[in-house]
């Protein structure tokens, strides 16, 4: 059975988004295997026992905050909190640290696959801002016989 058959008539990687418009991070730019998350960004950092960002305002939560403008690393810089508010970067802290492999539209295995919405080849430790908490899709590489030949 091939990743069409699977996802049906929808399925047409030419109609997807590129990966710049969703901001889409290769595996070893989230440098994380466990998924992005506030505590492996380069603007955060600790005051008074709190986490804090350099660019956005508020309390951040380490383990489960993240947002759109994670960059990894360790932080270096001044602490001196942000003033973005969080709903302009989508912070949330709702869902477990952000990857493909744990989005609802990677559709793989456990290093590689693909995206119902973002063309290319994907990276099950990647990760891009349209990232949606998985609920039911479970294939593996045996479905992937019509993966992109090319990167996009
Ligand atoms: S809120 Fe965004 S920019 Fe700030 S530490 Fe978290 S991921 Fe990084
Ligand atoms: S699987 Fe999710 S996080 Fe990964 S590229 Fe697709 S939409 Fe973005």
């Amino acid at each position: 059975m091939s990743v069409k058959d699977i996802l049906g008539s929808g399925y047409n990687h030419h109609e997807k988004l590129a990966k710049p418009a969703v901001l889409y991070f290769p595996a070893k730019d989230i440098g994380e295997k466990g998924g992005a998350h506030c505590g492996a960004c380069m603007m955060f950092f600790k005051s008074k026992d709190e986490g804090r960002c350099t660019v956005v305002e508020g309390k951040i939560d380490g383990p489960t905050g993240v947002c759109g403008l994670y960059v990894h690393g360790e932080h270096v810089g001044p602490t001196m909190e942000g003033t973005i508010d969080k709903s302009v970067v989508g912070y949330t802290e709702d869902g477990p640290p952000t990857q493909c492999g744990n989005c609802e539209y990677y559709v793989g295995g456990p290093k590689l696959g693909i995206c119902k919405k973002v063309a290319g080849r994907i990276e099950f430790h990647g990760c891009c801002n349209a990232w949606e908490a998985k609920e039911s899709i479970e294939l593996d590489d045996d479905d992937l016989d019509d993966l992109p030949d090319e990167e996009c």
